[in-house]
C-alpha cells in the first residue's frame, strides 16, 4: 500500500513540475562550476536565469523550479521594462532631456543620426533603427567621456593612458595600474552628477589605487556633487541596464 501511495505521489509531482517548468519564461545556463541549482536576476538581459550544475537531473530541476515558483513570479512582476530606442522615446543623455525622432525615408542609402538640442534626429531607411541608434549613443558616450576625463586629469595633474567605453556587465568603470580607464557607455543615461562621479572616481584612481580616505578626498575634489552622484549610483545604478538591451 505504501508503495502505491508513493508512486501516486511521485507521478502527481512530476506532472505538476513539468507544467511549471514550461510555464516559466526563464533562461537556463549549465555551469561546470556550480554545485547547486541557483536562480539569479540578470540585469543585463532583464531576465531570470537558472544556473544548473552540469549533471543535475531534469526532475531535480523541475522540482526546484516548482519550489521557487513564488519567488520567480514575484521577481518577474518587479522586473522593470526595457527602454527601447524607438520613435518618441524620451531619454536623459548626459543630464539633458532628449526625444528620439525617427524620419523614415526608404530612398535613403544610409542612416544619419544627429543630436539637435533636445531631439535625436534619425534619418533612416530601416524598419528598426534601434541597433544603429545604440551605436550612435555609444560613440556619443565616448566623445563625452573623453572630454570629462581630460578635464579631470588636467585638474589632477596626472594623465590617463587610455580611455575606452564598453558595455560592461559588472562594473561602471575601472582604472588599471597602467592608467587605462574603462567606462560603461550606459552612464550617459544617468543624471549628470552620477555620471560625473563615476568618471571622477576612476580618474582619482590614477593617484590612489585604493579606496582610502586620501582617495575619496581626491575623488570629491574632481566632481560636482560627489555625494548625490554616489548615492544615485548605489540606489539606481542597475536601472541603466534597461536601456536598449
Ligand atoms: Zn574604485
Amino acid at each position: 500500500m505504501s508503495f502505491f501511495r508513493k508512486t501516486e505521489a511521485l507521478r502527481h509531482d512530476t506532472h505538476l513540475s513539468e507544467t511549471y517548468a514550461r510555464d516559466f519564461d526563464i533562461d537556463e545556463r549549465i555551469s561546470t562550476r556550480a554545485k547547486r541549482l541557483a536562480l539569479k536576476v540578470n540585469f543585463t538581459t532583464g531576465r531570470i536565469e537558472l544556473v544548473i550544475p552540469k549533471r543535475a537531473p531534469r526532475h531535480m530541476i523541475d522540482r526546484f523550479l516548482m519550489q521557487q515558483r513564488d519567488w520567480i513570479m514575484q521577481r518577474q512582476a518587479e522586473m522593470p521594462e526595457s527602454i527601447l530606442f524607438v520613435d518618441g522615446q524620451r531619454l536623459s543623455i548626459c543630464g539633458h532631456a532628449v526625444t528620439i525622432c525617427i524620419h523614415k525615408n526608404i530612398s535613403l542609402k544610409r542612416t544619419k543620426i544627429a543630436l539637435n538640442g533636445g531631439t535625436l534626429d534619425v534619418m533612416t531607411y530601416l524598419d528598426d533603427a534601434s541597433a544603429r541608434i545604440q551605436r550612435y549613443l555609444k560613440q556619443h558616450a565616448k566623445t563625452q567621456f573623453e572630454l570629462l576625463v581630460s578635464q579631470k586629469t588636467k585638474s589632477l595633474g596626472l594623465p590617463a593612458n587610455s580611455i575606452s567605453v564598453r558595455d560592461t556587465k559588472s562594473r561602471w568603470g575601472s582604472c588599471s595600474q597602467d592608467g587605462d580607464i574603462s567606462l560603461s557607455w550606459r552612464l550617459i543615461f544617468a543624471p549628470y552628477d552620477a555620471m560625473d562621479y563615476v568618471i571622477a572616481h576612476e580618474v582619482a584612481h590614477l593617484k590612489h589605487m585604493d579606496h582610502s580616505q586620501k582617495f575619496w578626498k581626491v575623488c570629491e575634489g574632481l566632481c560636482l556633487n560627489y555625494k548625490a552622484g554616489k548615492i544615485w549610483m548605489k540606489e539606481n545604478g542597475t536601472s541603466l541596464m534597461r536601456y536598449g538591451r
